[in-house]
Order: structure tokens, then C-alpha cells, then sequence
């Protein structure tokens, strides 16, 4: 089967990504990414994790605070 990057529309051939491909009349695609745009995606993957431990680690250090005021007390 063909691959198609579905974001920049390149055609994977062999180990290049060509932007022009001929297709053949009974040619089977599947989409997926190339590998210039699976960077970008993991790139913004890896950043919205960022977002979601950054937001995780509130919620124990806060945690400890309400801990350590009822030692406090
Ligand atoms: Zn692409």
C-alpha cells in the first residue's frame, strides 16, 4: 500500500516523501505521517504533555501544603 502523509500530502516511495506522485489506477493508499510531520506532531504531543504534568504537579504540592498545615496545627 501507498502511503499519504495526510498533513503535507506527500507520498511516501520507497525511503523519500515526493510532494508529486503519479498515481496507478488500482493503487491502494493509506494515510499517515511522513516523517518531517510526525516530528511536528510528537513536537506538539510532547508539549501538551508538558501542559498536563505541569497542571499534575499542582495538585500533590498542594496536597502536601494542606498536610503540612494540619501538622502545623
Ligand atoms: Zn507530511
Amino acid at each position: 500500500m501507498t502511503k499519504i502523509c495526510c498533513v503535507c500530502q506527500r507520498v511516501e516511495n520507497g525511503s523519500h516523501w515526493k510532494e508529486e506522485y503519479e498515481f496507478a489506477e488500482n493503487e491502494r493508499v493509506t494515510h499517515g505521517y511522513c516523517p518531517l510531520c510526525f516530528d511536528v506532531i510528537m513536537a506538539e504531543l510532547m508539549e501538551s504533555r508538558d501542559d498536563l504534568s505541569a497542571e499534575a504537579r499542582v495538585v500533590p504540592s498542594s496536597g502536601q501544603d494542606s498536610s503540612q498545615q494540619t501538622l502545623c496545627a
